[in-house]
């Protein structure tokens, strides 16, 4: 989409810290860290939020948390540890970049309730 600045990241238009890519997913450092590591988790294909996932995102979805997640968490030895994933959604979920993303939070004692 354009003026989408995730999509350009996605697209290799604009540089980001990538750290996992596939056909459909792309992950990569976010710009202003809240965690030791702090990764997003975007999907290629331009999704606002996750209130406009459709029923074909499916499989994007469950490869998102069944394969990436997980992938991540082992990548970063985190997997027994522990890490928190974060998807801000629409104006009261506090999100502030329109395409969907997972934040993988790791390497912090993190508290409840969140902000
Ligand atoms: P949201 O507030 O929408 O849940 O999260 C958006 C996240 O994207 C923020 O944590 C912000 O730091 C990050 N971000 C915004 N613009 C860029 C960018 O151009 N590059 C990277 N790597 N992260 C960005
Ligand atoms: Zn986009």
């Amino acid at each position: 989409m354009a003026d989408c600045i995730f999509c350009k990241i996605a697209a290799g238009e604009i540089p980001a810290q990538k750290v996992y890519e596939d056909d459909t997913v792309i992950a990569f450092k976010d710009l202003s860290p809240k965690a030791p590591i702090h990764v997003l988790i975007v999907p290629k294909k331009h999704i606002q939020s996750v209130a406009h996932f459709q029923a074909e995102d499916k499989e994007l979805a469950a490869h998102i948390f069944v394969d990436v997640v997980p992938k991540l968490a082992a990548d970063f030895g985190v997997d027994e540890a522990g890490f928190r994933l974060t998807i801000n959604t629409g104006k009261d979920g506090g999100q502030t970049v329109p395409h969907l993303h997972v934040h993988f939070l790791a390497k912090r004692k993190m508290t409840w309730p969140p902000g």
